[in-house]
């Protein structure tokens, strides 16, 4: 994942949360190109996104293609001999299996979804033309702020006294988590469990 200076800027194997603390911590960052090549069959080397059509992707400019790294640079716009510096320098972090910028591969969650690198699962080295940079921006999946509950999933006012009658759970609630974000399933996981608590309150705490 480059900035727009075509530079990598964190360990792109981060939990999704937080690369994207990571991203939008500087405004080069957005949009980012996320660069692969023909490996997979040029599809998006990657989890927990939706990918979409390839062919409308080229079409609309969110993915762009070239055959050689210097050409995707030409057509993100990006500089296309720092491109190719950084995309050597991260072959050669591939081929010793150590990300010495950034540590990628060194933290066990960093290899679970990877199993293709070697001699270190998370560093794949990009050099199998055609190459293509999807575009990348900041979006959200959820919010972390909103109404204050109890265990039972009142509503508290701000006394802390719950709200007779109200209750809350999900997004519309201050989350559980606070402001981390422990994985995939605790959004869901925390909305089915306080929902399901609200109701067992409603019905007398059965
Ligand atoms: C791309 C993506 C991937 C995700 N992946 C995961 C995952 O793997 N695991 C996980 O646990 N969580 C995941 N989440 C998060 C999870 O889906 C959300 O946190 C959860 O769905 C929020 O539920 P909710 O009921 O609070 O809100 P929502 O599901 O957003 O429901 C709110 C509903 O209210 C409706 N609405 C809005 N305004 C009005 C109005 N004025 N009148 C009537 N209706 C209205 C909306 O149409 C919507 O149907 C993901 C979210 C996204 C976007």
């Amino acid at each position: 994942m480059v900035d727009q200076d075509g530079e990598r800027y964190g360990n792109e194997c981060l939990p999704y949360d937080r690369f994207g603390r990571v991203m939008a911590a500087a405004p080069e960052r957005t949009p980012s190109w996320f660069v692969f090549d023909a490996r997979e069959d040029g599809r998006l080397p990657a989890i927990a996104m939706p990918e979409g059509d390839a062919a409308a992707h080229l079409a609309a400019g969110t993915w762009v293609r070239a055959d050689t790294i210097e050409g995707l640079a030409e057509a993100c716009g990006l500089d296309p001999a720092t491109l190719a510096a950084t995309v050597e320098r991260f072959n050669g972090f591939a081929a010793s299996g150590v990300d010495e910028d950034f540590g990628r591969g060194t933290d066990e969650y960093d290899t679970f979804f990877a199993s293709a690198g070697s001699p270190n699962k998370a560093l794949v080295p990009v050099d199998t033309p055609p190459y293509v940079a999807a575009r990348f921006v900041l979006s959200d999946l959820g919010t972390k702020g909103g109404l204050v509950t109890d265990a039972a999933a009142r509503v508290l006012d701000e006394s802390g006294t719950p709200i007779p009658g109200l209750y809350a759970a999900s997004n519309s609630t201050a989350s559980v988590f606070g402001s981390s974000y422990p994985g995939p399933g605790a959004p869901l996981g925390a909305a089915m469990t306080f929902a399901s608590l609200a109701v067992e309150d409603m019905l007398g705490g059965s």
